[in-house]
C-alpha cells in the first residue's frame, strides 16, 4: 500500500469512528471520501432553501457551496462578501441565524462525538447550535481529535493561528504559530463552544465528514 492510500485508510478510520458516535449523540453523519463526494452530499441534504447562511468557513469555499447555491436562486446571507460595510455585515450575520439552511464547519470534532468551535463575533457558532431550519457542518478529517482538550488546544493552537495567518493580521499567532492567549483588541478567538450534543431546538443537525486534510 502506497503513503496516499494508507493516509486514506487513516482518516477513512477516524471518520467512521467519529460519525459513529456523532449518530449516537443524535446528529445526522456521514462520510465522504472527497470534496466532490462532500459537495454532493450537502446539495442532497439542504433539497431546496429558499436562503442559505455560511459561517465563516475556507472548507465550505473550498467546496464552491456558495457559489452553487446562488446560481439556484437561493438567497444567500455570507458576510464574507468584499465591500460590505460593519451595519451590512451585521446584519448579514444576523440573518444567518434564521436561514433555511446552515453551512459551517467547525475548528475540531473528537473521537466521542463533540463538536469545538471558536469563534470571534459568535455568529458562527450561534447559528451552529439554533435557530437555522437546518445544519449542515462540513468537516475534515484532519480537524478530528481524541478528546475534548485536544479538540479545545487544535482550536487556539492550529485552527486560530492559520487563520490570522491566511487574513495576514498582526497576532502573536500569526508570526510565531503559537497561541500565547493574547489579548489584541482585534482579536477574533473569544467564544468557545463545546457541542456535547444535538441542541434540542435543532434535530436536523448534519455532519458532512471528508475523509482527507484540507481545512484549518
Ligand atoms: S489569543 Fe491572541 S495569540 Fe492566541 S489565537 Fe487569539 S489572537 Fe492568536
Amino acid at each position: 500500500m502506497g503513503l496516499i492510500d494508507t493516509k486514506h485508510k487513516y482518516w477513512k478510520a477516524r471518520s467512521e469512528k467519529c460519525a459513529a458516535a456523532l449518530e449516537k449523540k443524535g446528529f445526522h453523519a456521514v462520510c465522504c471520501a472527497d470534496e466532490t463526494a462532500a459537495r454532493e452530499e450537502v446539495i442532497r441534504i439542504a433539497g431546496q432553501p429558499e436562503t442559505v447562511g455560511f459561517g465563516g468557513s475556507q472548507t465550505t469555499r473550498v467546496l464552491g457551496l456558495v457559489e452553487y447555491f446562488r446560481d439556484q436562486g437561493c438567497q444567500i446571507f455570507d458576510h464574507w462578501v468584499e465591500g460590505l460595510s460593519k451595519e451590512e455585515s451585521s446584519k448579514v450575520r444576523r440573518a444567518q441565524l434564521m436561514s433555511d439552511v446552515f453551512l459551517a464547519s467547525a475548528n475540531a470534532l473528537t473521537m466521542d462525538g463533540c463538536i469545538i468551535n471558536l469563534d470571534g463575533f459568535g455568529n458562527r457558532v450561534s447559528a451552529s447550535i439554533y435557530g437555522p431550519k437546518k445544519i449542515i457542518l462540513v468537516v475534515s478529517a484532519n480537524k478530528i481529535t481524541n478528546t475534548v482538550e485536544e479538540g479545545i488546544n487544535r482550536a487556539r493552537q492550529v485552527a486560530a493561528p492559520l487563520n490570522y495567518m491566511e487574513k495576514e493580521r498582526n497576532t502573536p499567532c500569526a508570526i510565531t504559530g503559537e497561541c500565547i492567549g493574547c489579548q489584541m483588541p482585534r482579536k477574533e478567538c473569544r467564544v468557545l463552544t463545546i457541542i456535547e450534543g444535538v441542541p434540542k431546538g435543532s434535530p436536523d443537525y448534519h455532519i458532512v465528514i471528508v475523509a482527507k486534510d484540507i481545512g484549518f
